[in-house]
């Protein structure tokens, strides 16, 4: 089975150049792993220029976020049309950081429908700021996942990444243990049946927060995910190209 691997960049590199450094190393450690298909989430300032410079089928491109207007007034941001003219594959929706900054469930809930309507697939973000002994943090990501995606007609639910980030585990010293991302993977499976019929089964899942080198692996054969979201190991030029050996 296939491992996705979404690369987030955050904010990094501070250049072109050296973007196109990393670039090169991903898409080297991407040619020759069977098995994983990579897609590179960069700032958007960068993503045309790598996005239509790339001629090959291992890669495909991501903005980090895009607003949810067609056009206008939104001094600051791009649209999905410009995301998808810029050769991107896919959009990130509702990730925690953007959710620190304010972004709303009602926001994601409109960025993931103009996502589907420029037939970008919409990496939908969701997961609990804490854990307490009592499961509500199962409430939290269901409530997530039904303000998010309410408006997802069933046939658009295979189109779906949706990555399970706990907002403990990232940018965190340790990631969480493949024994809980199966619990929730399983969790997150039943609520999109709850939401969407069996055609909730079709939507794939992703795990982010602290995956590098050591644990990757571990994540995707015990985890009940279909790949990772990786922000700081996917900016390191030696690491991340090992990351995706250990996966191939
Ligand atoms: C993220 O920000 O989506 C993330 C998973 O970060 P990190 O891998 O650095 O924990």
């Amino acid at each position: 089975m296939k491992s996705i691997v979404v690369a987030n960049w955050k904010m990094n590199p501070q250049t072109m150049r050296d973007a196109k450094s990393l670039f090169e190393a991903t898409r080297k450690a991407a040619e020759s792993a069977k098995n994983v298909s990579i897609v590179i989430a960069p700032p958007s300032i960068f993503l045309r220029e790598l996005a239509t410079a790339y001629k090959g089928k291992k890669l495909a491109f991501a903005a980090q976020n895009a607003h949810f207007q067609k056009d206008g007034a939104y001094t600051g941001e791009i649209s999905m049309h410009q995301v998808k003219d810029s050769k991107a594959s896919a959009v990130i929706i509702g990730h925690a950081e953007r959710r620190a900054m304010g972004e709303t469930n009602e926001e994601t809930r409109a960025k993931v429908n103009a996502a589907l309507a420029q037939k970008l697939v919409p990496i939908f973000c969701v997961g609990e700021h804490k854990r307490s002994g009592s499961g509500e943090h199962f409430l939290f990501v269901k409530e997530q996942l039904r303000a998010g995606l309410q408006d997802v007609v069933p046939a658009n639910i295979s189109k779906l990444l949706v990555a399970y980030e706990p907002v403990w585990a990232i940018g965190a010293s340790e990631a969480m243990s493949p024994r809980q991302m199966h619990e929730m993977a399983i969790f997150i499976r039943k609520s999109l049946v709850g939401m969407h019929g069996e055609k909730g089964l079709k939507a794939k899942i992703l795990y982010g927060g602290s995956i590098d080198e050591t644990n990757a692996r571990e994540m995707v054969t015990e985890g009940d995910v279909q790949g990772l979201l990786i922000g700081r190991a996917s900016t390191d030029v030696q690491r991340f190209p090992i990351l995706i050996k250990t996966l191939a």
